[in-house]
């Protein structure tokens, strides 16, 4: 894994800015992971490619996380710090699940990107059972399965539950304001991808303000340390 270094920091952002989640999320990691293809990525449990987010996250700018949420309780607003070292190591993929049922063998995997990308096409209140049924394969003995409308069973959104449960990143907050303790999820791809497009931004206003009054090329300037541009920046100012 490599951290996004200045200039990769600017292709994830120039990237990224063209592309919608789950895409977004895969092209960051294929910048980080070049020797992975994007095929490979796309077809990884979310758990592992969340930890994979996360462990971007702490190469490229550090371990500590820091957020802002809304207590679910009460509306006070909450603050929330987590290290994304120890919420990676928990995002482990359980493996697939077999079953028998009424003469049918079932199997249910965890879900991927590229579940998520099919989502897209699918209305919002569709979404939870067309993820569930990408990730389901029925074989029935006769070979013939019948198309059911009806309600999911519950033991199948049990199961599904338990296969996808450690893909979200969780963090338990204590709220001041009513003294509960909320459990919240972090959408990593999300709140990654915010922070590049911020450092991006940054990056490239000090680029404007440095190749305007010194003339320097875009890549002399990406190749500084961010202390020698801070250097140049605070002359500029004085
Ligand atoms: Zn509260």
């Amino acid at each position: 894994m490599h951290a996004l270094n200045n200039e990769k920091l600017l292709l994830a952002w120039e990237r990224g800015n063209k592309l919608r989640e789950p895409w977004r999320a895969l092209a960051l990691l294929q910048l980080a992971l070049p020797e992975w293809d994007h095929a490979a990525l796309a077809a990884l449990p979310l758990a592992e490619r969340n930890a994979l987010l996360l462990r971007l996250r702490a190469e490229t700018f550090g371990d500590q996380l820091q957020s802002f949420a809304v207590c679910p309780c009460c509306s006070a607003q909450l603050e929330i710090a987590l290290n994304a070292r120890d919420i990676e190591r928990q995002l482990e993929s359980p493996p697939e699940e077999t079953w028998q049922e009424n003469g049918r063998e079932l199997r249910m995997r965890p879900a991927t990107s590229n579940d998520l990308a099919v989502l897209a096409q699918v209305p919002l209140e569709l979404q939870p059972r067309t993820l569930l049924e990408q990730t389901l394969t029925m074989h029935a003995a006769d070979n013939e399965i019948e198309e059911s409308t009806d309600e999911l069973p519950p033991a199948w959104l049990e199961r599904f539950d338990r296969l996808n449960a450690s893909a979200e990143v969780r963090v338990r907050v204590a709220c001041a304001a009513c003294s509960q303790q909320p459990l919240l999820d972090i959408d990593i791809a999300c709140y990654l991808w915010r922070e590049i497009a911020l450092a991006a931004r940054r990056l490239l206003a000090e680029i404007h303000l440095l190749a305007r009054s010194y003339g320097w090329s875009e890549q002399s300037i990406l190749a500084m340390s961010p202390t020698r541009r801070g250097a140049y920046l605070e002359m500029l100012s004085a």
